[in-house]
């Protein structure tokens, strides 16, 4: 086989607290993600030698810097294969929008070259790998729901959200993860609560409105401060029945998970009057 094509899924925070602040300057995290059917389109096709990536976005990097090209280079360097890839990107899933595009991206193409190379890596290979490029790449190779620690890396799987409707909306700004953090770090507040146990019973118990009742972000906090825009399309997608709303990792996407497709749909064309970048998606 020369070529595969993959779908790379973007995810969203249920629970997000900022623990302390580690020596290496890193903060540990207590967070659960969800992955979503918002997706890029990821192609790969074996070539005899070197690395290229190209993306439909003109300000996504096309070189060193781009995920999916870090993940091609460390799983030659690793598996000590001496061949070439080709990358394409098709990009959906907002860009710097706590979406983890990235992430995701990098996950894909250590996914796809595994496949396409026959090296027979196990996932947790995969993922040992995968926290080389970036603390989100092991949950986006695992997929589904998690429990993240650590960093972000270290994983325990948890049952995924119940069917539901999710509106993703991503105000027309783009917040730099390394940026929240200092903003978080100068408030100077401990985090919130930390909801890890509440979550994981809310969805083991497959109770769409508990989860919604246990969902909290800290990085909500920095955000409200600087971008309006977050509490007014929580505030529209209540209004449109949403069960409960979050910003989703260090933002500025903002999400509404909807019991029913006509009310995210009406939610939906709402927010689509004040921003470009609106979703529906469902749990994955
Ligand atoms: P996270 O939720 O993991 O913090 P994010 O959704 O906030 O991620 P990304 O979309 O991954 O952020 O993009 C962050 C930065 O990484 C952007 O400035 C972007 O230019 C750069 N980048 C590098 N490779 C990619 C890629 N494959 N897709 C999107 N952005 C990329």
């Amino acid at each position: 086989m020369k070529s595969v094509t993959l779908n790379s899924s973007a995810k969203i925070n249920l629970t997000l607290g900022i623990l302390s602040k580690r020596l290496d300057g890193y903060h540990e995290l207590d967070t659960v993600m969800q992955a979503v059917s918002v997706h890029d389109v990821i192609k790969l096709t074996k070539k005899e030698k070197g690395i290229t990536v190209c993306t439909n976005l003109p300000y996504v990097p096309n070189d060193s810097r781009n995920t999916a090209y870090k993940a091609a280079k460390l799983f030659f360097e690793q598996t000590g294969i001496d061949g070439g890839i080709e990358i394409s990107v098709e990009k959906n899933i907002p860009v710097a929008a706590g979406l983890a595009g990235g992430s995701s991206n990098a996950a894909s193409v250590l996914k796809g070259m595994n496949w396409l190379f026959g090296t027979g890596l196990t996932l947790d290979e995969l993922c040992k790998m995968g926290a080389k490029i970036g603390a989100d790449v092991p949950f986006c190779l695992m997929g589904g729901a998690a429990h993240a620690t650590g960093i972000g890396e270290k994983l325990e799987k948890l049952p995924k959200l119940p069917q539901c409707h999710i509106v993703i909306a991503k105000p027309p700004v783009s917040v730099s993860t390394p940026e929240a953090y200092s903003a978080w770090d100068s408030l100077g507040e401990e985090s919130g609560k930390i909801m890890y146990g509440d979550m994981a019973q809310a969805l083991q118990a497959q109770d769409i409105d508990m989860v919604c009742e246990r969902m909290y972000n800290d990085f909500e906090r920095v955000a409200n401060i600087k971008i309006p825009a977050i509490a007014e399309y929580k505030k529209i997608m209540t209004e449109f029945g949403a069960k409960g709303t979050l910003m989703s990792g260090s933002g500025p996407s903002v999400f509404g998970i909807f019991g029913s497709q006509n009310q995210a749909r009406k939610a939906y064309n709402e927010l689509k009057k004040k921003c470009r970048e609106v979703y529906i998606c469902r749990p994955v």
